[in-house]
Formats: structure tokens, sequence, C-alpha cells
């Protein structure tokens, strides 16, 4: 990391504790202006902010700037002076980023000990995808055909009828390749059309520098005149007030034009905490599509199409057992299976149950817990208030009722992970959006009743440890 790069997160760890105008007032045009030794100096455009920062911020700052780099700053100050005029390109890391254009590779004020060399910037074009991500290899089971679905019917007609997408879930469960999918295909059908693809941490680091650079023209003319912007992780814009806003303008802008806009997050958008209201509202203006865990014969063939691809062949008891000691999600599946192929090359001998199974231990949960059924919780919460299973699955909307059920609902989702779809079928053919509701409801009690919170690890444990 060079000190521009460690300014960088800093700021971007500051933005999250600041109003925006509090930050953009305090920190626009600050830089590291010197590291020598322990000592770090920052530059500042004028004595008011020097003092003001000194104040108020020097206990902050230096908290983030040790935790960037193993506690080895330790005395902070600033110093009055001009931002140089070539900032360094800040660099995420990342291939798939796309760098400003029009940026010199400057070196920064100053290169200190510890720190790395400035590194090139990076451009990759116009868009970044990567071409493993298609809808041909991705497999379609019951828990993601709606997010597939849609992601097609966008590739289809962007900026029609699902605008935006919004596909949420849990990680490693297909979100960014269904994204990148979109972004695939429509480069297929027409290499011209202008495609975006970042993470929100990407759209958040840009807009940052940008503000920053005084280049915040270019940074609109990128992000508000594609046709298609896939934006993944939008989760993590939680709290990030001045981004927000900007990616409210981007896309209001996009949406008039009818251009697509597709987003991926870990959670519907109401569970995201801090998430202004009127994104919200944009967000589920469009269509919300989850995607769950796969069910054991997705994993069968996801692995069998892994297996085709790397051209290995692996017998189908053994995919069988893969399928099982991995449940969670598709990458840790990818990842088992990597491994078993990689164990089994590397010794050239034949895959058998026997050199397979200890390969998998380390992917079984720690607290190897038992598999519960659907009916094993309706039960348990049932018995726990005391309800009749045909009531609690039934039509009524009595609160000694409705309230379990939502628990039901809730465990389903945490605990086993099924898609909203499906619980709501476990629960007396119920529609996903009455899951999806239940859901948050019980989220937000949980966050302020103790009770409740208690109520659930009571039911948990009866539920893993009859
Ligand atoms: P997420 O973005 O939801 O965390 P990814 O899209 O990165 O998950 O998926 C993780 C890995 O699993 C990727 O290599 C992806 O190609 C693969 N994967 C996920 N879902 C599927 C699927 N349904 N079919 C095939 N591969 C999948
Ligand atoms: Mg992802």
């Amino acid at each position: 990391m060079n000190t521009n790069e460690l300014w960088q997160v800093v700021l971007g760890e500051l933005e999250l504790s600041l109003s925006k105008a509090n930050f953009t007032t305090w920190f626009k045009n600050t830089f590291i202006s010197e590291v020598d030794g322990q000592s770090i100096v920052i530059g500042v455009p004028n004595m008011f902010t020097k003092a003001w920062l000194e104040k108020k911020y020097t206990k902050d700052i230096l908290r983030s700037l040790q935790g960037q780099t193993n506690n080895s700053l330790k005395r902070l100050s600033y110093r009055v002076e001009a931002r140089p005029s070539n900032p360094q390109v800040i660099l995420v890391g990342e291939q798939e980023n796309v760098g400003f254009s029009g940026n010199t590779q400057a070196q920064p004020p100053s290169s200190p000990q510890g720190f790395a060399q400035p590194k090139q910037e990076m451009r990759s074009g116009e868009f970044s995808l990567n071409g493993k991500y298609a809808f041909h290899t991705f497999i379609v089971g019951k828990q993601n055909e709606l997010a597939h679905a849609a992601a097609q019917a966008v590739s289809q007609q962007p900026g029609g009828v699902y605008n935006p997408l919004y596909i949420y879930g849990g990680v490693g469960l297909g979100k960014t390749h269904l994204l990148q999918a979109v972004g695939n295909e429509l480069i297929k059908k027409n290499p011209n059309t202008k495609i975006l693809y970042v993470t929100c941490e990407r759209f958040t680091n840009d807009f940052i520098s940008a503000l920053r650079s005084g280049r915040i023209g270019e940074f609109k003319n990128r992000y508000r005149t594609v046709d298609v912007l896939l934006v993944d992780d939008i989760q993590f814009i939680t709290g990030k007030e001045g981004t927000q806003e900007e990616f409210f303008h981007t896309f209001n802008q996009l949406y008039q034009n009818n251009k697509q806009i597709v987003i991926s997050s870990d959670r519907p958008p109401k569970a995201i905490p801090a998430l202004e209201d009127r994104l919200v509202s944009r967000f589920e203006c469009g269509m919300l599509a989850d995607v769950g865990s796969p069910d054991f014969e997705t994993r069968v063939a996801i692995l069998e199409t892994k297996c085709r691809e790397k051209t290995y062949q692996l017998e189908r008891e053994i995919l069988h057992h893969v399928a099982n000691a991995v449940q969670t999600n598709v990458r840790e599946l990818e990842g088992a299976l990597n491994k078993v192929i990689a164990f089994h090359q590397f010794k050239n001998i034949r895959p058998t149950l026997e050199t397979v199974k200890p390969i998998l231990t380390s992917f079984q949960p720690a607290s190897s817990r038992k598999n519960v059924t659907p009916k094993q919780l309706i039960n348990t919460v049932a018995l726990y208030f005391d309800v009749q299973i045909e009531d609690l699955l039934g039509k009524s909307r009595q609160k000694r009722l409705a309230f379990p059920r939502q628990i039901v609902m809730y465990l389903m989702r945490e605990e086993m992970k099924s898609s909203y779809p499906s619980i709501g079928t476990e629960l007396g053919g119920r529609d996903h959006t009455t899951a999806m509701h239940a859901y948050d409801k019980i989220t937000r009690c949980l966050a302020e009743d103790e009770k409740l919170v208690h109520d659930l690890e009571l039911i948990k444990q009866k539920l893993y440890m009859a």
C-alpha cells in the first residue's frame, strides 16, 4: 500500500462515521505529506482545517492509520500545504477495476520506507467482465430459478420490465455470476453496449477519489452514460451518506433514460441498515429475486458441470459424497471439488470414497449440527408456543398463530438457508413475499426484544439437541 492508498482507506473509514457535510468540509484536499519512522504528517489546505482536525479528529485518524499499518505509526501532526497537483492514482488492487483515465502516475509526495512503491494504473477497457460467468455455466435449481429467469429476461430486454433487478442472498450463491452473465450476454449480442460492472466498494472509492481530485464531472460522465450498470454487493453502501446520495442520482438518471440497473446484495433492501428510504423504494420498485442454498440435486448437477469443465471424471458415489459434505454454498462446493481433484492429481491416484472422505472433513461445520427438516422445525415451534401444527400452517391470522408462524419462516431462512418461495410452500402454500416480510419483521424484533432472542435460543437448542 502506498501513502495515497493508505489515506484513501482512512478516508473511507472516516466517511462512515461523519455526515457528508462534515466529511467534505474537513477532509477535502487532505493527503499524507510525509511519513518518517513512527511520525506521520497530514497535509491540509488551511490553518482552520488544521486546528479543527487537531481538535476533533486526531484520535480517529490515528486509530484508523494504526489499524492499517500494524500500529507502526505513533505520532500524527498536520501541516498547511497545497495538495500536489498530480494526485496518485487510486488503485483498489483488482484487475477488474478500471481506474480513472487521464490521471498521471506521479510519485506521491514522499515514498517513505515501509510503503510499497506506487503501482501503475490498471485499465481494462470500458467494462470488466469475466467471461467464465455465463448463463450456460449457471445451474438452475429451485433456489435460484427466479433470479436466473429475471437475469435472463434482463439480458433479453434491458431497461424493460425488470428494472432495477435486485438479486439478493448469502455468500457464494451465484449473485456475482448472474450479474456478470447479464453483462456478458449483452456484450455478446451487441459489443457496443456500454456496460459497467462495479462492486459497491469500487463505486464508493471512485466517488471519493473523484471528489478529492476535483474530477466529479468525469465521475458522473462515467457512471451516468452507460447502457447497463451492474453494482455488486450494494450492502456496503450502508452508512455512507455521500455515496448514497450520489448513487441515488446516478440511479435516477439511468432509470429515467430506460437504462438497465442490476444490483446484488446479501439481503433485501429493507434489511440494509441505514439505507436511505428513497433508495430502498427505488430498489424495490423493480424486481426483487433471492438466491438460496442449492438443494442436493442442484449441488450434484453443479459438481457434474464443474467436472466436465475441468475434464476430470468422478464417480457418482463420490459426487454424492461431496454434495453431502458441503451444503451451504456453491463457492465452498467448488473449493471442495478442487481440493479433491488437486489431491488425486498430485498423488496420481484414482479417487475412491476412502481417499476422498478425509479431504472433506475440513468442510464440515465446526459444531457439526444435526440436519433438521422443515417438519421438525415446525413441530418444535408449535410445541414451544403451544399451538396446533394444522393451525400454524392454516389460514388464520390470529396473533397467537401469526407470530409463531413468522418465527418458523425466520428460522427456516436463518438456520436452514431455505429460499423464500420454498418457505412459503412449506408453510401451507404461502406467497414468497409473506416469507420475506416475516423474515424482515423477526429480524427487526430481535434487535429490540431480548425475550424473543431468548425464545429463539431455546427453540434452537430444542431443535438441535433433541
Ligand atoms: P456470490 O456473488 O453470491 O457470493 P458467486 O457468484 O461469486 O457468489 O459464486 C461463487 C462461485 O460459485 C462462482 O465460481 C460461481 O460461478 C459458482 N456458482 C454459484 N452458483 C452457481 C450455479 N448455480 N451454477 C454454477 N456455478 C455457480
Ligand atoms: Mg459476489
